[in-house]
């Protein structure tokens, strides 16, 4: 392709431009960082006079942005941790990213490599690096970072192992379309372990006729060392397939701690309303209808239909400090996760935490342990709720009907959460059923409740919601060993 010399011209003009707009963003965002971080000194600062512990003091501040900026909880902690790192360490590259001269990913590149780094090599390294990196794209900025690093101080290469080693760490989340992704840092030889034993499992466990690519198998491989069938079965469907019998008993997948809400009338068949999945988010129906088929359940009935409780005199449970296991499933079940806005956590890391405080020496005069004074909070945002019932954050966390939780910042932010878990059980709107053509099938939807063998490796506990006609239906059908009322 030649240009002529007017869209040449042009093309300069727009490249130019486009540098200098780079540049802008970079420089707005060494302020948005710088903002967070003294966001976080502040609230630190006033937390530490009031009492708050070192190790938690000023946390909150993420959560404060995150409601502000609409951004997640986990960004701001990012973007917090690495503006202390500027302030503290990397004063060079906090001049650089200010003037807009290196962009936040090169920023994180610098930070990053230099993590584990001793003081005196950050002195000797870090202005050598920023120049470079002017002209560098990150991934270049960390290579050539992490060999000056070999160079300047290859005998301290081993604490900074054992330092980056200390950070190691699996996490998986929700990915699209009913899937998760799985991320972490493991020390090399370990990643390594992992890595070979994968590719041994899919090499060696499966015939030439399985229809898996290597990618899938791996992937299959890790998910049966984790429910303790240990091995992989091959898919190839040939009764003399020469990798199933090698004189092993038959795996049997060990139950996985899996969660799904769905509505009654989605688990059979009448509609296809989306499920959640404990911790990763919604899935379609019928992904939700295959757990199901060999899950164990636990009937959720909306609270909104519940009759109002007499007002008489609290029962034994209400009085006791720790919930009911299914007054304690209930409220999970509702909730979906913790109630924050921008918090992650799934129910089963929550505290089922008293909204109105339950009172330990008189428990007739504080809250009661009543579904409706209860609510999922992981630890971060019990603490938050704790101190904010002391007067030390300035929070007020308001409880409103419909378990909807309003959270107010000390800034004058707001934002209404309502029950995750409660949009899946009691779905508002009724999605048709698809039907016929293009619906994969495998196996009929027959069992309704009963699961019949368990030989599923997604298998637990399914939160189902049924009227009461429903479930009298059902019960006249399986009986009721299954359905815990
Ligand atoms: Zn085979
Ligand atoms: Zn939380």
């Amino acid at each position: 392709m030649s240009e002529s010399a007017g869209e040449g011209f042009a093309a300069v003009r727009v490249v130019e431009r486009l540098r200098v707009v780079h540049s802008m963003i970079a420089a707005a965002q060494a302020e948005e960082v710088e903002l967070m971080t003294q966001l976080y000194r502040l609230r630190r600062e006033q937390q530490l006079q009031l009492g708050v512990g070192a190790l938690y003091a000023g946390e909150d501040a993420a959560t404060e942005i995150g409601i502000a900026l609409k951004v997640s909880q986990r960004s701001a902690d990012g973007l917090i941790a690495l503006g202390l790192g500027l302030d503290n360490r990397y004063s060079g590259t906090r001049e650089a990213f200010a003037d807009g001269r290196i962009d936040l990913p090169r920023v994180r590149a610098i930070s990053e490599t230099l993590a584990n780094a001793s003081e005196d090599l950050v002195a000797e390294l870090e202005s050598r690096i920023v120049a470079y990196a002017e002209k560098a794209e990150p991934q270049r900025v960390r290579r050539t970072l992490r060999r000056w690093l070999l160079e300047a101080d290859p005998a301290g290469q081993a604490a900074r192992r054992k330092s980056a080693e200390a950070d190691r760490y699996v996490k998986v989340t929700a990915a699209d379309d009913g899937t998760a992704l799985l991320d972490g840092v493991l020390p090399a030889a370990g990643g390594q372990a992992l890595y070979e034993r994968l590719r041994e499992m899919a090499t060696t466990q499966c015939c030439g006729n399985d229809p898996r690519i290597t990618n899938q198998r791996r992937a299959d491989a890790l998910v049966a060392l984790a429910d303790g069938r240990g091995r992989l079965t091959c898919e190839c469907g040939r009764a003399d397939c020469p990798r199933t019998d090698e004189g092993e008993p038959s795996p049997t997948a060990r139950k996985a701690l899996v969660q799904v809400g769905v509505s009654m009338e989605t688990l059979a068949g009448l509609q296809d309303n989306p499920a959640l999945l404990a911790g990763l988010g919604a899935i379609d129906a019928d992904l939700a209808r295959q757990i199901a088929r060999h899950a164990r359940f636990d009937v959720i009935t909306d609270p909104a239909a519940r009759p109002p409780a007499p007002a008489a005199r609290p029962t034994d449970s209400e009085l006791r400090y720790r919930p009911a296991a299914r007054a304690a499933r209930r409220v999970r079940a509702l909730d979906g996760g913790c109630r924050a806005p921008g918090c992650g956590v799934p129910p089963a890391g929550t505290d089922l935490d008293h909204q109105d405080r339950f009172d330990h020496a008189d428990p007739e005069n504080g809250g009661r342990t009543v579904e409706s004074n209860l609510g999922c909070r992981c630890r971060r945002h019990h603490r938050l709720k704790t101190l904010a019932d002391n007067g030390a954050n300035g929070w007020q966390v308001v409880h409103h009907p419909d378990r909807k939780v309003e959270w107010r910042t000390p800034s004058g932010g707001s934002v209404i959460t309502s029950p995750e878990g409660a949009k899946f059980l009691f779905p508002a709107l009724a999605v048709p059923p698809v039907t016929a053509a293009g619906v994969p099938d495998a196996e009929p939807i027959r069992p309704l409740i009963d699961p019949g063998p368990v030989v599923n490796a997604m298998t637990e506990l399914v939160h189902v919601y049924c009227t009461p006609g429903q479930r009298r239906a059902v019960r006249s059908h399986v009986g009721t060993s299954r359905v815990t009322m």
